[in-house]
């Protein structure tokens, strides 16, 4: 069934389904495993695989590994763990080295075409030979040179003869084209580095745009979703794509025959989108790497991370991200978006899928004084107040509870609504309350509040109908289990933390507040929690047991964000 979303993606796609331009359609998402993935590859997954699954098509997860020195395995599980939590399959794991061998092939190809040659100019060379936005480029004294020099040059690349640099392998296109990316690029360089999935095998390495455009070629791709950046590449993709002409040269692909791996030779479409972008965040993996490298955050996945391993330790789940995303939309405008954005989806989804808990983040004790010692009852609570199916839960009440430091004031400031000395509050779901007595230690600070409890305000009660101005959140002393609780917030306090305003950089607008470790307590249910589990702890906001630190004897809970905005930034 076509889906009832649109966007001029998923009308192009409904439109080569309709006029039979395709039978199915197949799209793939492309990391390079240089780093984590973080909050904007969240939108690229959701639109290649979730288009994929609307139009009953399936995609590809490719790791983009043409650029040996920057890659790593470690990246490679990441970005698997990461496209799964997001609740997507592929239909295969491919990698674009995989194909290096077919890429040799049909670069023999382009030089007998008479489409590349092998040039000997130095990238300076290459670099004032290319001209400018203004003025048309120079040819090359190498590029007339004869199809045979440049195929036994090129085969003495790939052997390793040459030194890193000294040649390339370049497509004969027009030195005056107005695309600078037409004036002949580079499709091969040398680079005598060892690679995470060939080894050294290979002393050659192909040219993102060459390899990228043959990879979609090769796996059957229809629509190629990439970011607006390749828009001025796409001229080029399809130049690839058309002169290797992948689909009646089957002699190209026999490697993949001999590796297992099945090939559905394609004429794919480049489509090009706006990149999301988000205020108070920094997004690059350069960045994002320095961040982690000089100890400025916890490691790739610290929850103040727009990782996406740092998000999900956040609390960020796979729905908000998917709200987020429907949200923000598809556009070809790259535009910087409002933090709040990412944030409200997460509160949204959270408040409806979050059951709802107590828990103490600040502690002061209150003692009940006409309630006997040792008093033990259990209360009974819905999980969620909106959905009954949520079922409820026992919450255990006695005569010591603890409750949050800053709902007592001695001094209540004009409004206060909370607890004061001889007013009264409601203990939500428990009864009113009402302050006799405060005790301090030899510092002044308030150790213990002496209260009454309403006997007649039990819940259930006629009495418990009495209106009282506020309603405050608690948990029993005696049941109640000591919690680490990590207050995150915000990593960047400007805005922009990417602009070079007086020299500074990112660095300088860190946030010194972004994480507050304390010590509270939460209700029995709440420790017994999974980890990964999501709730409202009433009144504070949204907490995630720690997907890592979290025990049910030592729970550990991140604050994912507030129940409102009150960011003052
Ligand atoms: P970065 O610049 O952060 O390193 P990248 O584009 O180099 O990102 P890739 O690993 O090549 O990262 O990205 C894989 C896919 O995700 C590409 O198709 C890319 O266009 C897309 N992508 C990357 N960043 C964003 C973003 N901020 N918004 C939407 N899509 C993105
Ligand atoms: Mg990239
Ligand atoms: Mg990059």
């Amino acid at each position: 069934d076509a889906p009832a979303r649109t966007d001029f993606i998923r009308q192009i796609v409904r439109d080569d389904l309709a006029s039979g331009k395709h039978d199915a359609i197949r799209t793939r998402f492309p990391p390079e495993p240089n780093g984590y993935l973080h909050i904007g590859h969240a939108k690229a997954i959701c639109l290649d695989f979730g288009i994929a699954a609307e139009f009953g098509g399936d995609c590809n997860l490719r790791l983009d590994d043409t650029n040996p020195a920057k890659e790593d395995p470690e990246y490679v599980r990441a970005i698997q763990d990461d496209v799964r939590w997001l609740g997507f399959e592929w239909h295969d794991l491919r990698h674009a080295s995989d194909y290096f061998e077919v890429f040799y092939l049909a670069a023999q190809k382009l030089i007998r075409q008479g489409d590349a040659y092998v040039d000997d100019l130095t990238a300076e060379q290459v670099r004032e030979y290319r001209g400018t936005l203004t003025e048309p480029g120079r040819p090359s004294p190498f590029r007339e040179r004869s199809v045979e020099e440049s195929l036994d040059l090129f085969r003495r690349m790939r052997e390793g003869e040459f030194p890193d640099g000294s040649r390339t392998l370049r497509a004969k296109i027009d030195m005056a084209s107005g695309n600078i990316n037409l004036r002949d690029p580079a499709l091969y360089r040398i680079k005598h580095v060892e690679h995470q999935n060939t080894g050294n095998a290979w002393p050659i390495y192909p040219m993102y745009d060459f390899a990228h455009s043959l990879s979609d070629a090769i796996e059957g791709i229809t629509h190629s979703l990439c970011t607006l950046e390749f828009e001025d590449h796409r001229p080029l993709y399809d130049w690839c794509v058309d002169k290797v002409d992948l689909a009646n040269a089957p002699e190209l692909l026999e490697p993949l025959l001999a590796k297992g791996l099945p090939n559905e030779a394609s004429k794919p479409r480049q489509i090009e989108f706006s990149r999301l972008n988000f205020n108070y965040l920094v997004m690059s993996k350069r960045k994002l790497m320095a961040l982690v490298q000089d100890g400025l955050v916890d490691g790739w996945d610290d929850p103040r991370m727009p990782t996406l391993q740092g998000i999900r330790r956040r609390g960020y789940t796979p729905g908000a991200l998917k709200l987020m995303v429907e949200r923000v939309g598809i556009s070809k405008q790259n535009s910087l978006l409002d933090i709040s954005i990412l944030e409200g989806a997460l509160r949204d989804d959270l408040d409806s899928t979050a059951e709802r808990r107590m828990a103490v983040v600040d502690p002061v004790r209150m003692v009940i004084t006409n309630l006997p010692e040792h008093h033990a009852e259990a209360l009974t609570f819905p999980n969620h107040p909106k959905d009954e199916s949520a079922g409820m839960r026992v919450v255990p009440f006695s005569n010591e509870i603890w409750i949050e430091r800053e709902d007592f004031e001695e001094a209540p400031p004009k409004g206060f609504k909370r607890l004061t000395v001889g007013g009264d509050v409601r203990l939500r779901g428990a009864g009113i309350v009402r302050c006799d007595e405060v005790i301090k230690d030899a510092d002044g600070r308030v150790v213990e509040l002496r209260c009454t409890l309403d006997p007649e305000s039990r819940p259930g009660m006629e009495g418990a109908n009495r209106k009282v101005k506020g309603t405050i959140h608690w948990v029993s002393a005696a049941q109640a289990i000591e919690a680490e609780i990590r207050l995150y917030d915000r990593l960047f306090t400007a805005a922009d933390p990417d602009v070079d305003e007086d020299g500074k950089t990112y660095r300088d607008f860190l946030n010194g507040d972004s994480r507050r470790v304390v010590t509270g307590y939460v209700e029995p249910s709440a420790a017994q929690a999974a980890p990964e589990t999501s709730f409202q702890f009433e009144r504070i906001g949204y907490f995630v047991a720690d997907r890592y630190d979290h025990r049910p004897d030592r729970p550990v809970f991140n604050r994912s964000v507030t129940l409102r905005d009150t960011w003052s930034g």
